[in-house]
């Protein structure tokens, strides 16, 4: 078609000219779009991150709504976390290629929510070595069918992703080892936003990354299966960590200030409010109508569908526990 323009010739023409040039680059643009949309940001030197979008789980994100780290080691890339499937891992893998093309040679998992570890099958087929801490595997393997199932209908194109848990399992709650000349720290602080959650510290870099047990930007999500009490402590305890920079699971890398603000100050207020509204038996409806404003946190995303539930939950598990 651009052919057929051309031979028109003139100057009336050249502006057909370019508005085709302007589809094509679009069209071009349209297919590529995904691929463009995953990209990793430096962190620190030869650590990186791709910061997924603060939405739910599209078809066009592929499940990539959350964050993944990226670390340089002298034998190849070493992947936190391996997306919501096959084609997420592969997707990533594309996008840590752009900035070196070296193997990938292992991916570590931070927890057991879909998009941070159903791309481990696709990662160990490259002959990535897959490490998680134990109680993130005893996790995922009760909660594998649940999740796919429920990712798959939001996501189709990812149906078909099989099980895969880790060849590198490790017990203890601190974990030290080294990849490639890289010393890290896998620990685990207490069940959190699922049980069996985990960090990984790097010392040298003084980079941590969180996994979903900080959000950041957005309103971090109380589950039934998730533990408000431990998550709480857990933040807690993982707070003595001196990071400088943070890679949260959800939301921008920042540090601690808007870790805190954002994350600790919530978990440490929901706890505290919804002890005291159980010890005082409000009863669950009361306890969450007399806190639904918390100006604080109203800034978040998802502050409007997720407070509220966040509150019932926390009632509901802390009036349990009591
Ligand atoms: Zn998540």
């Amino acid at each position: 078609m651009i052919f057929k323009v051309l031979n028109y010739g003139g100057n009336l023409k050249m502006k057909n000219v370019m508005r085709w040039v302007a589809v094509l680059f679009l069209l071009g643009g349209m297919t590529s779009a995904w691929s463009a949309g995953i990209e990793f940001r430096q962190v620190t030197t030869g650590v990186y991150a791709y910061v997924g979008p603060l939405t739910d789980r599209t078809p066009e994100n592929l499940g990539l709504n959350n964050n993944i780290g990226l670390i340089d080691t002298s034998e190849g890339w070493v992947f936190v976390d391996s997306g919501a499937g096959d084609l997420a891992a592969k997707a990533l893998e594309k996008a840590a290629q752009k900035i070196k093309s070296q193997p990938v040679v292992a991916v570590v998992n931070l927890g057991s929510q879909d998009h941070r570890w159903l791309g481990n099958d696709y990662f160990a087929r490259q002959g990535a070595k897959i490490y998680a801490y134990q109680g993130t595997v005893a996790t995922q393997k009760k909660m594998f069918a649940q999740l796919q199932s429920s990712l798959v209908r939001k996501v189709p194109a990812l149906k078909g992703t099989k099980m895969k848990t880790a060849d590198k399992v490790l017990d203890a709650e601190q974990n030290s080892f080294s990849i490639g000349g890289v010393a890290m720290q896998l620990n685990f602080y207490g069940d959190a936003h699922f049980p069996g959650d985990a960090v990984l510290w790097l010392p040298k870099q003084q980079v941590l990354f969180t996994g979903d047990i900080v959000y950041v930007d957005r309103m971090l999500g109380i589950h039934p299966w998730s533990n408000v009490v431990s998550w709480n402590a857990a933040y807690q305890s993982m707070r003595a960590l001196p990071a400088e920079f943070v890679v949260p699971g959800h939301g921008r890398v920042t540090n601690w200030q808007q870790a805190d603000a954002e994350t600790g100050d919530y978990l440490a207020k929901l706890v505290e409010t919804m002890t005291e509204e159980a010890e005082n038996f409000s009863g669950v409806g009361a306890a969450v109508s007399a806190n639904v404003n918390w100006p604080a946190f109203k800034h978040l995303k998802h502050y409007d569908s997720w407070h509220k539930r966040n509150l019932n939950r926390a009632y509901l598990q802390i009036e349990a526990s009591l």
